[in-house]
């Protein structure tokens, strides 16, 4: 009998194309997506670990479910993803109301656990178990049928920053089958797919060895480029060190993939830099911007920072400011430092709260005025778009610019999945609004 199934998901896009992922494989026994969570049969929470409260954040999503299923039938509920893989047990016990617990690395199992459950055993599936996981959803086709779709291609992380818990939620790194993706990607494109953007937790430490040949995220984008179906190339999150001479040197040739780049930095001071154990300098990086604006002066940086991690004085916060101001992020990610448990920084002495929310509020007005003007700029012009799909209000249509701003405009719905000419008329911080231009010959930004 077919049940039905609401998936919530949290966090980074990971989660997202995990989410997808679980989809396609319990549609094979059953399951059907729906978008209605106050009536489901099945309800999946993917959550995320990465900053404070997660478990708290979890215990009030279940009491809001178990609040609209008072006087219904309960829904089996699954909690997934990273706050699943770090507090396992400890959630089953202290919350009856979850029926089962599976991490990251064990999504293969999740028909099996599920029709386990249905037979009534209460299940707990946190083993590391990457390959097998990705074995099997090698198996099952990937049925997004987005215009921009996710394609995970790399997981986990060996490098241990002091401050984070994805080594221990997702696991040692673990690149998959070069083969195994390009066919993956090109069932996305089958299936309409005009974007494709890799992802990884260190999606620039791609590494896959077959009869002794290495490849790497350059030899994707440059497989990925030759299917002319597809349009634009991004990929992230990547991080400093494994920005390499190779995939620098894509930018040269490669006309598919975008000019923007979302590499963290963390903090602008080295002295931080290294308490973090981020294995990477402030020089280095500017090297690679350097590089980088050699081969294409358009292409633009996007970054995270991490503020008030424990040692940062006002000169150690002033140095990152000053980077901020050297190099003009186009949007970016600013949070104060959350200790996780389990990390080497968990037990470090904080930084006071009212200190930490003024470098955060100074921090974001000079990333805010960059991203705000650098909006500005696009008033008035033509930017090339790859549209979508429609707004919810179904009025306008919604796509992305090169340097992934949203993009909100009146047009044809026949566009959507094309690249069209759209002329900016105002902007916000976060979005451009404009109109289809038609006349395609214009140039555009
Ligand atoms: N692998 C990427 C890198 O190293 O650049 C980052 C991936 S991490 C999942 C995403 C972002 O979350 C980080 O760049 C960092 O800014 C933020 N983050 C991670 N742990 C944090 C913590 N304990 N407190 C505050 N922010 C944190
Ligand atoms: Fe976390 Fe990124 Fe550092 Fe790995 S490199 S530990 S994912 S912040």
């Amino acid at each position: 009998m077919e049940k039905k199934i609401f998936i919530k998901t949290f966090g980074c896009q990971m989660n997202e194309y995990d989410s997808n992922r679980i989809y396609d494989s319990v549609k094979k026994i059953g399951f059907k997506k729906t978008d209605d969570q106050t009536n489901t049969d099945c309800f999946v929470l993917n959550t995320c670990h990465i900053r404070d409260k997660a478990k708290e954040k979890v215990y009030h999503e279940i009491g809001r479910i178990k609040k609209i299923y008072r006087k219904k039938n309960k829904p089996i509920m699954v909690l997934a993803g990273c706050v699943a893989q770090a507090e396992n047990q400890e959630m089953l016990k202290r919350e009856p109301y979850i029926d089962i617990v599976i991490g990251p690395q064990s999504y293969h199992k999740i028909n099996e656990t599920l029709k386990q459950f249905i037979s009534s055993v209460k299940k707990e599936e946190t083993d590391f178990d990457t390959i097998s996981k990705f074995e099997y959803f090698d198996k099952i086709e990937n049925k997004s049928n987005k215009i921009s779709a996710f394609l995970t291609i790399q997981e986990g992380c060996d490098k241990f920053c002091n401050f984070c818990v994805v080594p221990f939620t997702r696991g040692p790194e673990y690149s998959r089958p070069f083969n195994k993706i390009l066919y993956e990607a090109e069932s996305l494109i089958k299936n309409g797919a005009k974007e494709i953007i890799l992802l990884g937790q260190n999606v620039n430490a791609y590494s896959y060895f077959e009869n002794s040949k290495e490849y790497r995220i350059s030899n994707l984008i440059n497989e990925l480029e030759k299917y002319s179906e597809l349009k634009r190339i991004r990929y992230t999150t990547s991080h400093p060190r494994d920005m390499t001479d190779d995939l620098i040197d894509c930018y040269k040739n490669n006309k598919k993939l975008m000019p923007f780049i979302h590499l963290p930095i963390q903090s602008g001071s080295n002295k931080i830099l290294k308490l973090m154990n981020r294995k990477h300098t402030v020089e280095e990086y500017i090297n690679i911007y350097e590089k980088l604006k050699k081969i294409n002066s358009e292409i633009e940086f996007s970054s995270d920072f991490i503020i008030s991690y424990p040692g940062e004085t006002n000169n150690d916060f002033n140095d990152t400011l000053n980077l901020v101001k050297k190099i003009k992020f186009i949007n970016s990610y600013s949070f104060i430092f959350s200790p996780r448990p389990g990390t080497k920084a968990a037990e470090l002495k904080l930084i006071d709260n009212e200190t930490s929310k003024e470098r955060l509020n100074e921090i974001q007005k000079y990333l805010f005025i960059h991203q705000i003007k650098k909006n500005r700029s696009f008033e008035g012009k033509f930017v090339e778009v790859l549209t979508e799909n429609r707004t919810k209000d179904k009025l306008k249509l919604f796509g992305r610019n090169k340097f992934n701003n949203s993009v909100i405009f009146l047009g044809d719905e026949n566009n959507i999945g094309k690249l069209v000419k759209v002329k900016i008329e105002n902007t916000n911080q976060n979005s451009l609004f404009g109109k289809i231009q038609k006349n395609k010959s214009m140039k555009a930004a």
